[in-house]
């Protein structure tokens, strides 16, 4: 199947892609990916250095007779997303991923491909032994560990790159050019929680088959929160019955709407009578949920005790906690249509002998809107007794709708491509906005070929969109560096 792929167009590109798949490049362990960068920048006779925390820059010469030219930056982080089937054996440590090419898509067997962000970075590769593409001089900018926290770019060093245009290429979809993005910050709340003993039966209750989604880009959707839900339901049996929490517990990362939430309680009331009554309340939490997740389930069961009982105090004061940390969107942008301005996720609850701990992760492209709802959960938190951190966090990207890029990035693809592009503001964490708050003057822009599913073993990217966008960002570089 290899051959297959390195017969693909643009054959550099696809060389470059090809390679990288086969280095392991898990966040954090890019450090065998980054080596072969190195080696492969210095056989085509570029330099390349590192800063502190180890992002790349690779320094393109300028098409002879261009070096005067404004130097632009290309940028793309080194890491992959690890996601596979269930039932597959793959060590994303040690085993090269397996390409194939399905209807007009590359794709991993069983696995993410990491298109996201390795067919970016295979463009900027490529750029390096491409004599079909004039360009003025270039820097290749390869940032670590985007996906779990943008750590690459929140280290960069300042005062390092040289250029005052930069070229994001972790975009997924051919025809958008993102000019903005969100920041964010996360919550830590520590609440703490007395137990004692309580003689009662012992309870699981479940919220299962909820959606869940990306916090940012699916947040608009009301998609279900599994931890509300679960609240709402124990606040309902606490009604009828004494409900003594031993452990609470639901979602997953801090950039996943909750699936799936669970409680371990014991209680005065019998099996039966629960039962039913959960019935009732799985009846009403469904119409709360969209079509899309009418899936859902609330269910009961007999459970056995692993902890003392929280006492009536601390479990009444984690539900109503947990109830009143706001989940979903918060603002919506009045500049721009359907953007969610500011919103936050409810990510994550567990339980510890003395304390119940809790995650949300809170956006904004308003930087003042973002301390607004980070210091309405911190109220929530104090108010109930907790403990709380707010992380320092990434700020936004704020648009400029006035960026010298706009407007040739627009006639250059409505005449390569006969359509007009659309230019908008993400709701989610872009190492663009990060980099861009290191470096005030850049003016940064980000596109990338089509990607579907990225961070899931469905990921794809299409080969004609690489193709377009490879020989767009030829045909930008030369039109921004060359003939501005
Ligand atoms: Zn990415």
């Amino acid at each position: 199947m290899s051959d297959e792929i390195l017969k693909l167009n643009p054959q550099l590109v696809w060389k470059y892609f090809y390679q990288i798949s086969k280095i392991p490049h898990p966040s954090g362990k890019e450090a065998a990916l980054a080596e072969a960068v190195c080696s492969w920048a210095d056989s085509a006779g570029c330099t390349v250095d590192k800063d502190r925390a180890g992002n790349l820059r690779i320094k393109i010469p300028a098409t002879e007779g261009h070096e005067k030219a404004p130097s632009v930056a290309i940028q793309a982080h080194l890491d992959m997303v690890c996601e596979k089937n269930t039932d597959t054996q793959f060590n994303f440590d040690t085993d090269p991923l397996q390409l194939r090419i399905v209807d007009g898509w590359v794709m991993a067997t069983d696995t993410t491909l990491g298109a996201d962000n390795g067919i970016g970075l295979a463009m900027g590769l490529a750029l390096m032994e491409d004599p079909s593409c004039i360009h003025g001089p270039l820097e290749v900018l390869c940032t670590l560990d985007e996906e779990t926290g943008l750590n690459g770019a929140l280290n960069l060093a300042p005062s390092w790159l040289e250029s005052n245009i930069m070229i994001n290429t972790d975009t997924e979809d051919e025809g958008l050019f993102i000019i903005g993005c969100a920041g964010g910050a996360d919550t830590d709340i520590y609440l703490p929680i007395e137990r004692e003993a309580y003689d009662g039966n012992v309870f699981r209750l479940t919220v299962k088959g909820l959606k869940g989604g990306h916090s940012g880009m699916e947040i608009n959707q009301n998609l279900g929160n599994a931890i509300h839900h679960l609240c709402n339901a124990i606040e309902n049996l606490q009604l009828e019955a004494e409900i003594r929490l031993i452990d609470i517990r639901g979602g997953d990362k801090h950039n996943a709407i909750p699936r799936e939430a669970e409680a371990v309680f014991a209680s005065d009331g019998s099996l039966p009578a629960l039962a039913l009554s959960v019935k009732g309340l799985e009846i009403i939490m469904c119409k709360c949920l969209t079509a899309k997740e009418q899936d859902a389930s609330l269910v009961i069961s007999a459970a056995s005790a692993e902890a003392t009982p929280m006492t009536a105090d601390s479990t009444t004061k984690v539900v109503r906690m947990l109830k009143a940390i706001p989940h979903g969107v918060v603002t919506m942008s009045i500049d721009i249509p359907l953007l969610v301005e500011t919103s936050t996720n409810l990510a994550n609850v567990r339980t510890k002998e003395n304390e119940v701990i809790v995650l949300t992760s809170s956006r904004s492209s308003n930087p003042e809107l973002l301390n607004n709802i980070l210091g309405q959960i911190s109220a929530v938190g104090k108010l109930a007794g907790a403990r709380v951190n707010t992380h320092t966090g990434y700020p936004p990207w704020e648009p400029d709708f006035d960026s010298a890029l706009i407007a040739p990035a627009k006639q250059l693809y409505s005449e390569m491509f006969n359509k007009s592009p659309e230019f908008n503001v993400i709701h989610a964490g872009l190492e663009g906005g990060i980099i861009k708050s290191r470096y005030p003057s850049l003016d940064v822009i980000s596109f990338g070929p089509n990607i579907e599913s990225p961070h899931s073993p469905s990921e794809r990217t299409e080969i004609q969109s690489v193709e377009n966008i490879y020989r767009f960002l030829c045909a930008f570089l030369t039109r921004i560096q060359i003939n501005s």
